[in-house]
């Protein structure tokens, strides 16, 4: 094919044949197809677009034989144009822009390829932080398809050895799913699975079974396969349906996010998704897209399929913000349809028939805010403050304060506890400010067993702080520094390498700094199990006796100390 397109523009006029040469190339560059970013046989551990708590899952995660220290190449050709070292998150992460538009990222790694290793090394020493963002020029690093760009590992929040892929468009940031292009390398014949459907009465206008909570209902499968809902459900008025469903794939035991989930009411669509790419920025509307309390309460994912209306996710395709009315005396067929990539389909009907109910009324108490005006409650010792877009829907916020004399403040139960957008302003009167430094205290949110530092900003009795949920609240102090533990001392001088565990009981570590003899040394940070480590660098450190010395600092500016004699 390609010969034969030579044979034409060699047999044309020269100026012709060097435009020619030029679509040719371009066409050349567009189409080169990626590789795979590694070579050894691919499984996914997680996919594209599945539930996370609080975000998207935004690429897909390669297993990596249960090990670390994979090769890892460019996936086409291109140049490096970033790469982050973080002890959250991504880990180690390099992205590589390439000339069709598209970045591809490759984070968790264990390491980078010698050279740009060297420059993350330099980077980290002249900032002296572990923590560093390079973004190199076209000229810096530029690789060739199958390229040895690094190896993967386990870096940052990873929960276990694996690589984590992403495709992005690098203009717009927007994250695509990958796994389209690796079809051929996976394999995967088996539909979505559905466990069970959430019916949603919507407030005052609609009721389910006789009742105006949301209410599950399990689904069974027949012998031939055929899926159905157990029990007859009735309903009037205004409802939403929701759907508990994962997709698996052959050869693993994993499951995975549902990548196209259609529901149809008597052969109408009324809801459609797809979840072929989205923006980050849309990432947390999976609070709305999801059942959030039901995730919150018993970590178990029921998939809405309708809108709230402050939820804007952009791969959301509902009719009529999905909400269904039945206001007729008549058996109403529901169909839900859910694929995955390869075009595997299962299929869903259920009947819901409509029976005249009465709808109970109870008028709703408490401030009312409006999801799309900005939002303020003053009083009873709270100022709370929500800018307009950061309710997914219309709330009725009720303020309650349970008294408590042997502490520093009460506990402000504001509101259901129920997601926020984004960090909004609230702040908490300080009644029994006796704490002589200030700076200690910091506003803590209550959960289910959980407390969860969010600290904040001290001003006359009382404090400021963000949040980005709704609940309970209280305020605290952290006067207790970090606490550092040397790990497998006697190994230090054998393996050429320090290990300490550093922990802090409420703020969480902030910062913190190691030196040999007052000179900066590297310690790599893993936050997942506190470890910092610090291996042997004949370029940059002494042999012998020297002093180490480690400062760690929490989030309220305890810090703490560690010196020691050590021998390399
Ligand atoms: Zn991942």
């Amino acid at each position: 094919m390609k010969d034969m397109k030579l044979v034409v523009i060699m047999a044309v006029k020269p100026v012709v044949r060097v435009l020619l040469f030029g679509l040719l190339f371009a066409q050349v560059v567009q189409a080169q197809e990626p590789v795979t970013p590694m070579s050894i046989p691919l499984y996914l551990s997680g996919n594209f677009g599945e539930l996370r708590g609080g975000h998207f899952h935004s690429g897909i995660d390669f297993k990596t034989q249960e090990r670390t220290g994979q090769p890892v190449r460019a996936v086409k050709d291109g140049f490096v144009s970033r790469v982050n070292v973080s002890p959250y998150g991504y880990g180690n992460a390099l992205y590589i822009n390439h000339p069709d538009g598209t970045t591809s990222v490759y984070a968790h790694l264990e390491r980078f390829a010698p050279k740009i290793e060297t420059a993350v090394r330099n980077r980290q020493y002249t900032t002296e932080s572990f923590a560093v963002e390079l973004y190199p020029s076209e000229k810096t690093f530029p690789v060739k398809q199958g390229e040895r760009i690094a190896w993967s590992g386990n870096s940052g929040g990873s929960g276990g050895p694996h690589l984590h892929f992403e495709f992005r468009n690098t203009k717009t940031g927007k994250v695509m799913d990958a796994l389209p292009y690796y079809k051929k390398q996976i394999l995967d014949t088996r539909p979505p699975q559905v466990q069970g459907i959430r019916l949603y009465p919507q407030f005052s206008a609609g009721i389910v079974s006789g009742k105006i909570q949301n209410q599950s209902f399990d689904v069974s499968t027949d012998k031939a396969g055929r899926k159905s809902v157990a029990k007859t459900l009735t309903a009037w008025g205004k409802i939403g349906v929701g759907i508990k469903a994962y997709d698996v794939m052959n050869e693993t035991s994993n499951i995975y996010g549902v990548n196209e989930i259609i529901l149809k009411m008597d052969g109408k669509v009324i809801y459609h998704s797809l979840m072929d790419g989205f923006y980050f920025e849309d990432s947390r509307y999976i609070n709305s897209y999801i059942d959030w309390q039901e995730w919150i309460e018993n970590k178990s994912f029921y998939i809405k399929s309708f809108t709230e209306p402050g939820n804007k996710l952009r791969i959301n395709l509902p009719v009529n913000q999905g909400i269904i009315t039945i206001n007729e005396e008549k058996v109403y067929h529901l169909e839900y349809i859910l694929k995955d990539v390869y075009d595997n389909t299962s299929r869903l009907n259920f009947n819901i028939e409509g029976k005249p109910t009465r709808i109970p009324y109870t008028p709703p108490s408490g401030t009312y805010f409006a999801y799309n005006k900005d939002n303020t409650f003053v009083g009873q010792g709270v100022n709370l403050k929500i800018p307009a877009g950061n309710l997914y829907t219309d709330t009725y916020l009720q303020v309650g304060v349970i008294p408590n004399d042997t502490a520093f403040a009460p506990v402000y139960n504001i509101g259901e506890r129920i997601p926020l957008h984004s960090y909004c302003p609230v702040t908490l009167d300080i009644p029994n400010d006796i704490f002589p430094d200030k700076s200690k205290y910091g506003v803590v949110q209550i959960g289910r067993g959980n407390r969860s530092w969010l600290g904040g900003k001290y001003l006359n009795g009382r404090i400021q702080a963000k949040t980005r949920e709704l609940g309970s609240f209280t305020v605290e102090t952290d006067n207790n520094p970090p606490v550092i533990r040397p790990v497998k001392e006697v190994d230090w001088t054998a393996k050429q390498q320090i290990l300490l565990r550093i922990v802090d009981d409420l703020s969480g570590i902030q910062s913190y700094k190691g030196t040999l003899d007052g000179r900066f040394v590297l310690f790599e940070y893993d936050a997942k199990s506190n470890i910092l480590s610090c291996k042997y660098d004949s370029h940059r450190m002494k042999k012998g006796e020297q002093t180490l010395r480690l400062v760690v600092t929490d989030g309220a500016g305890n810090q703490a100390e560690y010196c020691k004699q050590i021998e390399f």
